[in-house]
């Protein structure tokens, strides 16, 4: 996408725009015609830098951006096409549930002031150890519940926090103010480690609405450790994996690596 011209935008339907309140005509005539600079990311948002601007996006539960060559018809879930003033291909957000959303973010090229509240993630160059170190001290949680709080640190998932947690050896209900400096950056290694091979693989794909902008699957769950195999040997020491319930879901661990602390923070 970078130093593409926007020649045209269409707004297929409104849903895709409704943050941007003036409207999808607004939003099309904002954009036609500025140049893409690159693409970022922070937590689960996305966005396209467009001179001091941007093009903020959230895919929700089911959204895609997609490049797609421009002769192909248009699915029934595409809501925004993008076209290029160099003839090339389209970019198109499909949302098959429309939850997922794009916005104009002026000013937004560094980081849209929508998403200023969402802490860095770990694989963000200005990522502070230090300060995690603090806020974890502060919080008084449960560690996963702490990874999973994007005002703390973002980017990581459910998925994610289980495996980065058995690759440091650390139970997910250990209380965060129990945590020293090395396994708090033990844990933060882990965590980059993990998002750093699920990135090459493409991700964690449940159902194949997960994709790149190519339209492929990523195949990360092959390499999962502990997340969705209980029951199975834990691939360090053999010891068979334990699911505990947790907010709604799951957490994963090897009862011998992860040893559950006495004093648990659920
Ligand atoms: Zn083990």
């Amino acid at each position: 996408m970078a130093g593409r011209k926007i020649a045209a935008v269409y707004v297929l339907h409104p849903r895709a725009v409704r943050r941007h309140l003036a409207g999808g005509d607004d939003f099309a005539a904002v954009l036609s015609g500025r140049v893409i600079d690159g693409a970022r990311r922070r937590g689960k948002y996305l966005w396209l830098p467009a001179g001091d601007d941007a093009i903020l996006a959230h895919l929700g539960m089911s959204g895609q951006l997609l490049i797609t060559d421009r002769a192909e018809p248009l699915s029934a879930h595409v809501r925004v096409r993008f076209t290029f003033a160099d003839g090339g291909p389209d970019l198109r957000f499909t949302d098959q549930r429309t939850f997922g959303h794009l916005a104009f973010a002026p000013g937004g090229a560094e980081l849209p002031p929508a998403i200023a509240h969402i802490a860095p993630d770990p694989l963000e160059a200005a990522f502070d150890l230090a300060a995690l170190t603090q806020l974890f001290r502060a919080r008084r949680t449960g560690i996963k519940r702490a990874l999973l709080d994007q005002s703390l640190v973002s980017g990581i998932g459910n998925i994610y926090a289980d495996e980065a947690l058995w690759r440091a050896r650390l139970h997910w209900a250990r209380p965060t103010e129990t945590l020293n400096g090395p396994e708090v950056s033990r844990l933060l290694a882990a965590v980059r480690e993990v998002l750093g091979e699920a990135l090459v693989a493409g991700g964690t794909s449940f159902d194949d609405l997960y994709v790149d902008v190519n339209g492929e699957s990523g195949y990360f769950e092959r390499s999962l450790a502990v997340y969705g195999r209980e029951g199975f040997p834990c691939l360090r020491c053999g010891t068979p994996v334990r699911r505990d319930s947790f907010m709604n879901r799951s957490a994963y661990t090897c009862p011998r690596c992860q040893p559950r602390p006495r004093r648990a923070r659920l």
